[in-house]
């Protein structure tokens, strides 16, 4: 493991130098890094399989133009590559735990090391970010559209050899490596995870009551006072759960780290590029409630998707002839439009990462993944402990 975190390290001098690399002098601006300003929050938006084209297209569905996303006029850009460390092509398991935790590992691996053999053999737990948070006394939020115990929230708070784990996963919240957990807590799969407590002798009342802690089934179910409230949901509305969750975060005197992800899979083209579309807007409006002073926000995936957009002109709805292939109702591998195809998959290629705020400038040029990790650690100014 401290062999990938080295290949880690020294890919990232590599992207981060690139002037140095070909004998030019470094630009004034890009000083070092002790010289830029910290950031005292993060907050990291996960577009789940919202990759460029996807990004792309979630323009020309929500305005008929291109460039006109909010997060398409922020500053800072660059190019992560989500690969697994034997595949080429990532899940959303290894691509989130690659970003949370600084080391690429296997598909199906939640935030463990590459010894990990999925659903067999648990790898060397490796420390997320949110931990790191934790550890320092920062509070800490995840939301999800999906249930809270899926592969990408489930990769900022617990270790598993396999995403299935469910019931494995979830109670991970509540028996934190590091400070208290997870501050606040809102997601969705509560028939599912449920039924896998259940399925472990457990449940969602157990659990509740062992910790102290109440777990509710709706956002406006979870008390006022209730400064540390976990909902498992079956349905979230993410725009009402994150502007909550902000709320509560915003409170905290040493800075907090927000996670916020939003499904952007294209299986159904219109869906994921609406929601692409909304958090979107989601990201603007958290925008105007922070300080980028001391405030770092970062828009990435975990992977991309096959999704592109191969035809069509402008004053023409990108997703022309979606009404009759919905009607169809078919379920084939790949989905014709007149102006969009999509090949169901999640696709190889680096997905963008932008960024605004404190710490914004380190992102730039082509890097792994594992490398979002550590422009995190920076922007706070922390260093990850020598053995993950
Ligand atoms: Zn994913």
């Amino acid at each position: 493991m401290l062999k990938h975190l080295l290949v880690a390290a020294s890919l990232s001098l590599a992207v981060c130098s690139p002037a140095l690399a070909q004998g030019v002098s470094p630009a004034p601006a890009a000083k070092s890094p002790q010289a830029s300003p910290k950031a005292k929050n993060v907050i990291l938006f996960l577009a789940d399989a919202g990759g460029v084209p996807s990004v792309n297209a979630a323009s020309l569905l929500g305005y008929g133009e291109p460039l006109k996303l909010h997060i398409q006029t922020w500053p800072n850009l660059g190019l992560s590559e989500t690969s697994p460390v034997d595949l080429f092509v990532s899940d959303s398991a290894n691509g989130m735990s690659s970003i949370m935790t600084g080391v690429k590992t296997r598909n199906g691996v939640i935030s463990q090391s590459p010894a990990a053999v999925r659903g067999k053999v648990d790898g060397a737990p490796t420390k997320t970010l949110l931990e790191y948070a934790e550890q320092r006394g920062l509070r800490t939020g995840v939301v999800t559209s999906e249930p809270i115990t899926d592969a990408t929230p489930g990769a900022t708070y617990a270790h598993s050899n396999d995403r299935e784990k469910w019931g494995e996963i979830f109670p991970q919240a509540f028996a934190p490596r590091f400070g208290d957990g997870v501050d606040v807590m809102f997601g969705a799969g509560r028939r599912k995870i449920g039924e896998q407590l259940t399925a472990r002798g457990s449940g969602f009342d157990q659990l509740a009551k062992a910790h102290d802690r109440p777990i509710y089934a709706r956002l406006e179910e979870a008390s006022p006072t209730n400064a540390r409230p976990v909902v498992v949901a079956d349905q979230i509305d993410v725009r009402a759960a994150a502007l909550r969750a902000l709320d509560l975060l915003q409170s905290s005197p040493k800075g907090y780290l927000l996670v916020i992800e939003w499904d952007a899979h294209t299986d159904d083209p219109r869906k994921g590029l609406q929601n692409i579309v909304d958090l979107d807007k989601l990201i603007a409006e958290i925008e105007g409630r922070v300080d980028l002073k001391d405030t770092l926000l970062l828009f990435t995936a975990d992977h991309s998707f096959g999704l592109q957009v191969d035809g069509g002109r402008r004053g023409e709805p990108v997703l022309e002839g979606y009404d009759a292939w919905k009607a169809a109702g078919k379920d084939e591998d790949v989905v014709r439009l007149k102006n969009v195809m999509v090949n169901r998959s999640h696709t190889g290629e680096e997905v963008v990462a932008l960024a605004t705020g404190a710490g914004a400038e380190r992102v730039r040029g082509y890097f792994p993944n594992t490398h979002l990790f550590q422009i995190m650690m920076d922007a706070w100014g922390w260093k990850p402990d020598a053995v993950n």
